[in-house]
Formats: C-alpha cells, structure tokens, sequence
C-alpha cells in the first residue's frame, strides 16, 4: 500500500564523506552501459546529467504507489501525493537558503524560470528609458527573454563584455550600471565556458544603484553549494535534470516580497482563492505562480536527486570536481593542436576547446566511436562563439560520477580525431 514519503530514507544514498566516484558511480545504472562496443564515457553533463537509482525508483514508486492529483483531494493518495509535493519544495527551499519555503516555485526548467520573471516582474516594473543589464556569456534563454521585454517596453538592453580569457570585464560592468538599470541577470556559471562569477560582488553593486539581480544557476547550482541569501540574488532559477533530476521540473527563487508584489504568469486552476466571472481573487505564494496540475512525478523525482546532493554533499562535490578538472586541463593542453577556449580565474563543470584538425562537430563523432559523449555546437550560447571567433566549440561536460579514466579516454579519442584529420 501507499508509502510514507516525506523524509523517507533511502537505503542508495550516499553518506556524507569524501567523494569516492567509483562508488558513487554504482548509483547510476546508465553508467554500466557500453556505446558501440565501448563503456560509456558520459561528459555531456552540461547538457543534462545522468539519473542515480534514487531517483528512479522515487519516481516508479509515486506511479505505483501514491499517485493522484495534489491540493484537490481528501482522499488518502491525494493526501500523500500533496505531502510529497510540499515536501519537495522544502527541500529545494533548503538547498537554496530560501528563507521560507512559498519563495520557491516549480517550473519547467531555468528557461521558464527566466521567461516567469521577465513576463510578470519585467512587464510590471521595466519602463521605457530603463536598462536591462545582461552579459556576453549568457545562455540564450538569459537572452532572448530580455530582448523581447526591452522590445515590448521601450527599454534598452545593455551587455557587459567577455575578457579572452572568459572572465567578465567587471570595470565595464561598473561603467554599464546605472541609475537606469532595472535588473541585473547574470550567469553564475557559463555553460559555454565555465566561469564562475562574482556573483555577491555584482549582486552587491546592483542594488547600490537600485537594480534587481536575477542569478542563472543552471550550470552552479549541481557543481558547488548555493545559499540565495549569500549570494544576495533577488531571482535565482536552475533545471532539475542537470542535478541528477527528471526533465521537465525546475526551480524559480524568489524573494518573497518580489514574488508577492508580482502578478500570476499564467492562470486557471490552483492559482486562484475565488472565481466569479466579475472577479478573481489570486491566490498567495506560491499557488499563484503555478496554476494548473503541476508536474508531480518531477517534484518527487527532484526531491530524490536534492537529497541525493546533499548526502553526497556540494562541498565534496566542488573540491572533487575542482580537482578533476583541473586534471582534465593539462591532459588536453598536451593534445596537439587543441586549443582551450578561455582561462578564466574560476571554472566549473565546463571545458571547452577547439582543435586545428577537426571542426567541433567531427570532433564528437569521433569521439563517439569511442563511446565518448561531449557537445559540439554553439551551446545555445551563440554570442560567446562571436567574442571568441569560432562558429562552435567541442565541450567535455563534468558530474560527479566522472573519473580520471573518463578524462584519459577523452585525451586518448582526440589524439585519434587528429591521427585521422590531421
Ligand atoms: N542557462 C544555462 C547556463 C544553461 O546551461 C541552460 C541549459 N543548457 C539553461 C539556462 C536552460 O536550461 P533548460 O533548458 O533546462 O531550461
């Protein structure tokens, strides 16, 4: 009969401690499979990350043992459906250091997250003659929404500049701030190029001149610990399938005195208090940003993975990485004719390179052969492809399940890639 869920224990999850990847790497059953005849080398995280069995059973148990609509029912699933749900959003809350739990909203991902706060914040508080600020490193869906907003409300969008080794120009950014800038969005990580940026820095000059900060976190928040409050963001917005999560669920951070101010983004059912048709009353945080059955399964499912990271532990996760990393950056300098895109002073999750021999996409087909999964293309990151003159890049993607070996078989295909092209 149906489980009790909330704060259910689970015997696969990790306890806290040093990272140990080989371990770890039991957790997730893909990881065992072979790619034409090869193991798998997953470095394609940025994309999306692989699921640990945590996950996966979360999710088959929700269908087969607790699943009904949630917030509709007195019925006993609909009751543990709901507490699940509820349940989820805590945990995120906490993983964020959101200060109360209705600060948290579900989304489908980063890029609804983004569009959420551009549509009703954006169209509720950005005049004509204000200045939307964004930066050369930021993935199309930080873009694009800004673009439309600025178009729809006569505001100009202004970008601050990309350094050659990848790293924001923070004394243009100072120069582009102003008394006219509304809101600040920002890559925490670049997928394009591993930055990691001074967040608490630009969050703390951008409200010296007023302006709202909305933080990007789909590339930080599954590499390195993250508190909003730290980090002193107005909006922060990640994906649940690059944190070991399902598709489809994502997270909007908000302050709640933002978010209450704010009106709903789409309406109908389960956002409201009342309904006739002269009036409708909203209803509070955060039901008035989700309207309609939500994604259950994904919430349950997102919960698993968040109490998977936190017993695996972020900070392990960002020194193991860290090291990793820095592991997979002299093995590739030693490719001939490979060229890394960017040094910036702080990176994470993400290297990228171009090699003379090979363009990007010949590059992950050969790769493939090898059972090696990178990205090749602009990563939705187009901009950053024209700051540093290539139409695309290769890009090795990192998690922790990923080893030295992973990194020794990457160098290994690519000195295929030029044993063939070059
Ligand atoms: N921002 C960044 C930095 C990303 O890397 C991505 C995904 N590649 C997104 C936003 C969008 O995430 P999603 O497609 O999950 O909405």
């Amino acid at each position: 009969m149906a489980v009790h869920v909330a704060n259910e224990k689970r015997r696969d999850t990790p306890a806290a401690g040093p990272l140990d990847p080989a371990r770890l790497r039991a957790d997730f059953p893909i990881l065992a499979a072979t790619v034409r005849g090869n193991p798998l080398v997953y470095l394609d995280n940025a994309a999306t990350t692989q699921k640990p069995r945590a996950v996966i059973d979360a999710i088959a148990r929700y269908y087969t043992e607790y699943n009904a609509n949630v917030h509709r029912g007195v019925h006993y699933l609909s009751q543990i459906a709901t507490q699940a749900y509820d349940e989820a959003r805590r945990k995120a809350a906490a993983f964020l250091g959101a200060t109360v739990d209705c600060e948290v909203i579900f989304t489908r991902g980063a890029t609804e997250s983004i569009n959420l706060v551009a549509h009703s914040y954006g169209r509720q508080r950005v005049l004509p003659g204000d200045e939307i600020l964004i930066t050369g490193m930021e993935h199309h869906s930080n873009i694009v929404p800004w673009q439309i907003l600025c178009k729809e409300t006569g505001a100009t969008l202004r970008v601050v500049p990309v350094d050659d080794d990848g790293n924001l120009v923070m004394e243009e950014f100072d120069r582009l701030l102003n008394e006219h800038t509304r809101l600040v969005a920002v890559t925490h990580v670049s997928n394009a190029l591993g930055t990691v940026n001074p967040i608490r820095d630009i969050a703390a000059r951008a409200h010296a001149v007023g302006a709202a900060v909305l933080v990007d976190g789909a590339q930080s928040a599954p590499h390195m610990p993250v508190n909003v409050r730290e980090l002193g963001c107005d909006f922060f917005v990640c994906s649940g399938h690059k944190m070991y999560g399902p598709t489809g669920i994502g997270l909007l951070y908000g302050r709640a005195e933002l978010l209450d101010a704010m009106p709903p983004y789409q309406s109908g059912g389960d956002m409201i208090l009342s309904v006739t048709f002269e009036k409708t009353i909203y209803g509070r945080l955060p039901s008035k940003f989700e309207a309609g059955t939500p994604h259950i399964e994904g919430a349950v499912g997102l919960a698993a993975a968040l109490d998977y990271l936190n017993a695996v532990g972020l900070g392990a996760i960002a020194a193991y990485e860290r090291s990793l990393l820095r592991y997979a950056e002299s093995a590739l300098r030693v490719v001939p004719g490979l060229r890394l895109m960017g040094a910036p002073r702080k990176r994470a999750g993400v290297i990228a390179f171009t090699m003379d021999a090979a363009h990007p996409h010949d590059i992950s087909q050969v790769l493939d052969e090898a059972g090696v999964a990178i990205r090749a293309g602009h990563h939705c990151a187009q901009p950053v492809m024209q700051r540093f003159g290539v139409p695309a890049s290769a890009r090795a993607s990192f998690a922790l399940y990923n080893t030295r070996e992973d990194v020794d078989a990457l160098v290994q295909a690519l000195h295929e890639v030029n044993r063939i092209f070059a």
